[in-house]
């Protein structure tokens, strides 16, 4: 059977984009699904845009062990490719010395992930890093910084298409079919357009929130394999231009081991404005709206470390959604990045459950995810 591609690649966010990018590196044509009319509109859009060290994952977990290979990989696209990013560091800060403890297995955890220059310092350097932060002692990380996710995902579009890859946008994946010893991927073109295929001899599904739908439609019990994505809705909250807060660095509260995020933190954005989250919800159904009312809560849970925050200097800014494996109280998830011959569906991966870091992991992810393929 003559294939159009060697691979299709579902999804045109961060992960999808840097599959694309290491695929045609090692010399496959590749072709990029993409369901939206843009890249990198979902995921790779709303989030916090942290270039994570790989503090908080279990060590051996994939996803410490890809956040960990990503942060470098991203610093030195970075620099190389001129995307926007600031190496700001962070500090995870202690409130009382009830949350010691737990800051202290933080810091073993991340020196477990083999993060690099991780320092624990008292109240009084805390006061003189960083006057505004209020915290019994803090766990530094200077290795975390911030990125532009939009340029970062766009240079590994670029560099997909210097290797000859394609994107198609308006192209939803409806079924993955195994026909004669290949992969058929039917799309549909546009709203209510045609239907097409697309044939391959492997498939990459990184569809984001939409993963697990599209490893269902290959034929893949997603209940019983434990894949389903559940949605988890992060709201932030924007500092007020002209607020009398300055921070340096990025601020993480020590947060619980149990919650479905890391705690409403403080970032800073490329242009130094400061916002606050994400909190933590679960919801059946895309929703990005925030609402005002949260602001009291908000500014509650950022007072912890941040003392002088007033509730009306927040104001709503955006949200996004977590496509997370752990449902509601369901304890830790890894990243699931399986390539499916054991499913009898050869050259098909799945990419599923691709929360944070996967902006930081999404080179690695994209390395590991074709070691898969290059070893079958
Ligand atoms: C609130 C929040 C904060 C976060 N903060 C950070 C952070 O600071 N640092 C970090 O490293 N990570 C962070 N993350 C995680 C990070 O944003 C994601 O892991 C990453 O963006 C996932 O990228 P992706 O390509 O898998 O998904 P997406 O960017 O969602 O891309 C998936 C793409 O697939 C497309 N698609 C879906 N279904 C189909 C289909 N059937 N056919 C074709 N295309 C389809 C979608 O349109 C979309 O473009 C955060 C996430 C959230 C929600």
């Amino acid at each position: 059977m003559s294939l159009d591609f060697d691979t299709a690649v579902i999804g045109a966010g961060a992960v999808g984009l840097a599959c694309a990018a290491v695929l045609s590196s090692r010399g496959r044509s590749v072709v990029i699904l993409e369901a939206d009319s843009a890249i990198a509109r979902h995921g790779t859009a709303r989030n916090s845009e942290v270039i994570h060290a790989s503090i908080y994952y279990p060590a051996g977990s994939l996803k410490a062990r890809l956040c960990r290979r990503g942060c470098d990989l991203v610093y030195a696209r970075a620099q190389a490719r001129g995307i926007p990013h600031r190496r700001t560091g962070k500090l995870v800060v202690a409130a009382g010395d009830d949350e010691v403890p737990r800051l202290a297995a933080l810091h073993d955890a991340a020196r477990a992930n083999g993060v690099p220059q991780l320092e624990m310092i008292d109240a009084a350097t805390l006061h003189r890093i960083e006057p505004d932060v209020s915290g019994v002692a803090a766990l530094s990380s200077p290795v975390t910084g911030i990125v532009d996710a939009h340029a970062l995902a766009l240079s590994y579009l670029a560099e997909a298409e210097e290797n000859g890859a394609a994107l198609l946008i308006e192209h939803r994946v409806t079924e993955l079919a195994r026909e004669r010893e290949a992969w058929r991927v039917v799309v549909r073109v546009g709203e209510g357009g045609d239907e097409q295929s697309v044939r391959c001899s492997e498939v990459v599904n990184a569809a984001g929130m939409g993963a697990h739908e599209v490893a269902a439609s290959a034929g893949i019990d997603i209940d019983r394999e434990g894949l389903r994505v559940h949605l988890c809705k992060g709201d932030y909250f924007a500092l007020a231009p002209g607020a009398p807060v300055s921070l340096g660095q990025l601020i993480y509260p020590v947060g619980s081991a149990e919650g479905a995020g890391l705690g409403v933190h403080a970032t800073l954005d490329l242009a130094g404005r400061i916002r606050f989250g994400p909190d933590a919800t679960y919801v059946d159904a895309p929703d990005y709206t925030v609402a005002a009312a949260k602001a009291p809560a908000f500014a509650e849970a950022v007072r912890r470390y941040l003392p002088a925050i007033e509730d009306d200097w927040l104001t709503p800014d955006f949200a996004g959604l977590r496509t997370k494996l752990a449902g509601p109280g369901e304890g830790f998830r890894d990243f699931e990045i399986r390539e499916e011959s054991a499913q009898g569906l050869p050259g098909l991966v799945n990419c599923i459950g691709i929360e944070s870091p996967g902006l930081t992991a999404s080179g690695a992810i994209a390395e590991y995810m074709a070691d898969r393929l290059d070893a079958r």
